[in-house]
C-alpha cells in the first residue's frame, strides 16, 4: 500500500481542499510532502496535523521565483524531488455573465495562478528532475477547461490553458525521462466550491440552488465529490504504476464534461 515509498513531493495549494487531501494520501503511501501555499497559519496547522513527513513553506505560485524556491527547498530538505503537484488555483473575483463588463485585470490574475504557475512548475521541476531522469508532474486543471462553467468564462479559459500546457510540454519532458499529466476534477466539496456557488448565486440563482440540492446526485454540473477522489487520481499519476502515462488529462467529474 506504500505506493510512494521514498518519494518526495511538493504540493501547491495544499493548505486546503484537494491539495490537503492529496498531501494526506501521499504521506499515507510513504512520501515526504512539502505543502506550498499562501495561507501560512492554515498551512502550518495542516503540516502539524499530517505529522513529521509533512512540512510547510510559503509559496505564491504567481511568482516564478517562489515556485523555483519551493522546488529547491525539496532538494535541500530531502535530497531530491520526485513529484510536483501544481494544484493551487483561484476561482476569480466575480461571475462573468456579460462579456461587455469583463475586467481583464481579473483575467491576468487567473492566468497567472491557474495557468502560468503550471508552466513555471514544469520548468523548475524539470531543472531538478531531468538529471535523475525521473519525476512526475501533475497539474490540477478542471472539467471547466473542457466544458466551460456557467458564468465563469475566464476561469474556464485559464483551466483549458493548463490542459494545453500539459499537452505541449509532455513531449520535450519525455525526452528527459519525465512525465506530466493533468487532472480535471468536476465539483469537489472544498472551500472553493462554496465560494463559486456564492458567486454563481448572484447571476444564476436557480442553477446554484440545483447544484447545492443535488450534492452527490448527478446534476448539470455533475455530482459533488469529496477531495479524496482527486487525491486517488493524483496518487496513480504520481506512482510508478503510471510509468508510461504522460500528456494525459485524467477527468474525474462523474460525467459533467461528457454531457
Ligand atoms: P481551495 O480553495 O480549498 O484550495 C486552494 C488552495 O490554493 C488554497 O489553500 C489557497 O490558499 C491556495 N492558493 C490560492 N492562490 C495561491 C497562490 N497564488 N499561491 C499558492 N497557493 C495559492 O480549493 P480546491 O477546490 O481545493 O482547489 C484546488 C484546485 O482544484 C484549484 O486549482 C481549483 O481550480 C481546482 N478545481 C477545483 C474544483 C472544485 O470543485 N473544488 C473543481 C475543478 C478544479
Amino acid at each position: 500500500s506504500r505506493r510512494l515509498a521514498g518519494k518526495v513531493a511538493v504540493i501547491t495549494g495544499a493548505a486546503s481542499g484537494i491539495g490537503k487531501a492529496t498531501a494526506e494520501e501521499f504521506i499515507r503511501n510513504g512520501a515526504k510532502v512539502i505543502i506550498a501555499d499562501v495561507q501560512d497559519e492554515l498551512g502550518h496547522a495542516v503540516a502539524a496535523e499530517l505529522g513529521p513527513d509533512a512540512s510547510y513553506t510559503r509559496c505564491d505560485v504567481a511568482d516564478e521565483a517562489q515556485v523555483a524556491a519551493a522546488v529547491d527547498l525539496a532538494v535541500e530538505r530531502h535530497g531530491h524531488l520526485d513529484i510536483l503537484f501544481s494544484n493551487a488555483g483561484i476561482e476569480g473575483a466575480e461571475p462573468q455573465d456579460d462579456m461587455v463588463s469583463l475586467d481583464l485585470g481579473n483575467f491576468d490574475r487567473l492566468m497567472a495562478v491557474n495557468a502560468r504557475a503550471a508552466l513555471a512548475g514544469i520548468k523548475h521541476a524539470a531543472r531538478v528532475m531531468a538529471p535523475r531522469r525521473r519525476g512526475s508532474i501533475i497539474c490540477t486543471s478542471s472539467a471547466a477547461g473542457i466544458l466551460p462553467l456557467p458564468a465563469f468564462a475566464m476561469y474556464s479559459i485559464s483551466k483549458a490553458t493548463s490542459i494545453a500546457i500539459v499537452r505541449a510540454t509532455a513531449e520535450p519532458l519525455a525526452r528527459d525521462g519525465l512525465r506530466v499529466n493533468a487532472i480535471s476534477p468536476g465539483s469537489i466539496r472544498t472551500p472553493m466550491l462554496v465560494r463559486y456557488l456564492g458567486l454563481l448565486s448572484e447571476t444564476s440563482p436557480g442553477l446554484s440552488e440545483e447544484i447545492k440540492q443535488t450534492a452527490m446526485e448527478p446534476s448539470d454540473a455533475g455530482p459533488t465529490m469529496e477531495p479524496v477522489e482527486i487525491a486517488r487520481a493524483a496518487l496513480f499519476l504520481a506512482s510508478d504504476e503510471a510509468m508510461y502515462v504522460t500528456g494525459h488529462n485524467l477527468v474525474v467529474d462523474g460525467g459533467y464534461s461528457v454531457h
